[in-house]
């Protein structure tokens, strides 16, 4: 291609909108274009990325033996009624009707949908196991759409779904497709880790979560170097030590004027964020819920939406009026003791075992010391709200956690017979009796997966496309167009390179030498030819993008060159 040509709308301002390399680059290189807030094309060179990670994709499903096929983005409403999820999925599905009033969504997953397909087609277990998967745009109307690909309300999504006879044949399914993930990750060059995940709306007990590590990572991963223990701060279970204290003093009233956050509450009193119970009161599909945890601790409201059985878009932090209502007292001043009696207290673990605490006097500008579980106040007794931290002990080896943040760019689960039993999907076993399907599913956010790698992959100039997934292998620089012999030899090695199969740019543009050198380190282009004074005696330039430093060689040299670089990526050299 010639960069005369190329549809490549770079920008030279960094775009006001974008806070994260991968979203800031992405838009100035001219990969990407938004339209709408989360929605947005892929411009020639993004999209040469994105087929290039999914071709990586597909050749590792159909290697593990899944088998490609597309549905429709549209669904629709009554297989997701049959689930619950129509209702359950909540304000991210995108929802419309046709002309006469049927019901259908934009699929944000299609759960319901492959196991509608396979239901009355797959009688018997001689037919199973079966793994069907398709690349396909998925719609989510997501709450805050925001970095560029990583979190939009439309992307492209790699999903499969595993069918097998019973459990253990399932968890082949799942361990191959682990396998899977493992070599499309490793071949996309991303450092990441799997770590277990929560298994929310999609069902199921056990999940694992691929996660590129990143510092503008949105996911939170707590993890043990001394053994294996991996898990979003969304799953991570909470261990710590608590101290238990003293026997039991007698109730206080305290008047605490305007005191109304844990830290003014330390201040005020003098004592430690642990000796606080922190009561938040939330809305929890419409009903106002209390929960009570450590002063010094975070909520984990995964683990509160669980526990209540509720999606996380039903939960919301009650505004003042129902605290009031529920409390007598404004905001900050809420507590367990004297609380309405049909309002939900969980009281997390750690509470019920701690001593003398200080919590919310539930009349404004007072605060009680000393309160206890049990005997000042009860509740149901949660055995873990808590939001994992750094320094908590290893639910596994008891060794202290440390935190990393990542990016989601890959999901699996085993969904058990959520999907099946719920569909009546069944299948007849060896003594032809009907049991349900037993399900996996299997995520890979393609397009997340590019921002990814750019996150992984990019400096101050621009990205750094390790050569499997960059847009084109070799960019070709003329560095004066008017001077013929230089263009001459740009042309014939733009001509040699694209006849043996590789993906070959030239910068034919008559622009000075300084924008061209820009661009190409914006666009990221990893082996870089660069055709200059030397030409007349056939002498280029040769760099590698990222990598320090350059060499003149005679143009003779350069086929081998770039076949080393092929080689160094696992690349088939053509021909
Ligand atoms: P997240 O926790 O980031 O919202 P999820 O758990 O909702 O992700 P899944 O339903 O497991 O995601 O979807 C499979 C994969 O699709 C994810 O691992 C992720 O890589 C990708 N993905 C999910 N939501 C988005 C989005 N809004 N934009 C881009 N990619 C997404
Ligand atoms: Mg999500």
């Amino acid at each position: 291609m010639r960069m005369s040509k190329i549809y490549m709308p770079t920008l030279r301002e960094m775009p006001a909108e974008a806070e994260i390399p991968s979203h800031k680059l992405l838009l100035r290189a001219g990969m990407i274009r938004k339209l709408v807030s989360g929605i947005y094309s892929y411009l020639p060179l993004g999209y040469r990325v994105i087929r290039k990670v999914e071709q990586i994709v597909r050749e590792e499903m159909d290697d593990a033996g899944s088998q490609e096929l597309l549905m429709s983005a549209i669904q629709p409403r009554e297989i997701w009624e049959a689930t619950g999820r129509w209702d359950n999925f909540g304000p991210e599905m995108f929802k419309l009707r046709d002309r006469n009033d049927r019901e259908f969504c934009l699929g944000p997953t299609h759960e319901e949908y492959f196991t509608n397909l396979i239901k009355d087609e797959i009688k018997s277990y001689k037919q199973l196991p079966l793994n069907l998967y398709q690349i396909q745009t998925k719609y989510r109307d997501e709450k805050r759409p925001r970095f560029g690909l990583m979190r939009c309300r439309e992307f492209i999504m790699k999903d499969a779904y595993s069918f097998d006879v019973d459990e253990d044949s399932m968890k082949v399914a799942y361990e191959n497709m682990w396998q899977a993930y493992d070599k499309v990750f490793t071949r996309l060059k991303l450092k990441f880790k799997v770590v277990q995940g929560d298994t929310g709306a999609m069902g199921g007990k056990v999940s694992h979560e691929f996660m590129a590590t990143s510092e503008v990572g949105e996911s939170l991963i707590a993890y043990c170097d001394h053994c294996d223990y991996a898990a979003t701060d969304e799953k991570a279970e909470v261990v710590y030590d608590v101290e238990g204290g003293v026997g039991e003093l007698e109730l206080e009233r305290v008047h605490t004027p305007e005191v109304t956050t844990i830290d003014a509450l330390v201040e005020f009193f003098g004592i430690d964020h642990s000796k606080f119970a922190k009561a938040i009161v939330y809305s929890a599909q419409g009903k106002p819920v209390i929960a009570l945890i450590p002063g010094d601790r975070e909520l984990n409201e995964t683990k509160l939406c669980n526990y209540l059985g509720i999606g996380e878009h039903d939960l919301e932090m009650a505004d003042g009026d129902t605290i009031l209502s529920i409390t007598g007292a404004d905001k900050g001043f809420t507590g367990p003791i004297g609380i309405k009696e049909d309002v939900r207290i969980l009281v997390d673990s750690r509470i019920s075992k701690m001593k003398n605490l200080v919590v919310g006097g539930n009349e404004t500008d007072y605060h009680i010391k000393n309160a206890n579980y049990g005997r000042d106040f009860s509740g149901e007794v949660v055995e873990d709200l808590l939001l994992v931290k750094e320094g908590d002990r290893c639910p596994k080896c008891g060794q202290k956690l440390k935190m990393d943040r990542g990016i989601e760019v890959g999901n699996i689960f085993q969904l058990g017979t959520k999907y099946s039993d719920s569909l009546h999907a069944k299948f007849l076993d060896e003594n032809g009796k009907e049991k349900p399907f037993i399900m996996g599913s299997y995520g890979i956010g393609v397009s997340r997966s590019v921002a990814a790698v750019v996150e992984q992959y990019h400096d101050e100039d621009g990205i750094i496309w390790p050569l499997v997934v960059a847009p084109y292998h070799v960019i070709i620089t003329v560095i004066n167009t008017k001077d013929e012999v230089q263009l001459e030899l740009g042309e014939k090695l733009y001509t040699d390179l694209k006849s043996m199969g590789v993906e070959v740019l030239i910068d034919d543009r008559n622009e000075r030498a300084g924008v061209k050198f820009k661009d190409r380190d914006l666009i990221g282009i990893p082996i870089r030819i660069t055709a200059g004074k030397k030409s007349k005696d056939s002498v280029v330039e040769y760099s590698i993008r990222g990598e320090e430093g350059r060499i003149e060689v005679p143009i003779t040299d350069i086929i081998p060159l770039i076949k080393e670089e092929f080689n160094k990526a696992g690349l088939n050299f053509l021909k």
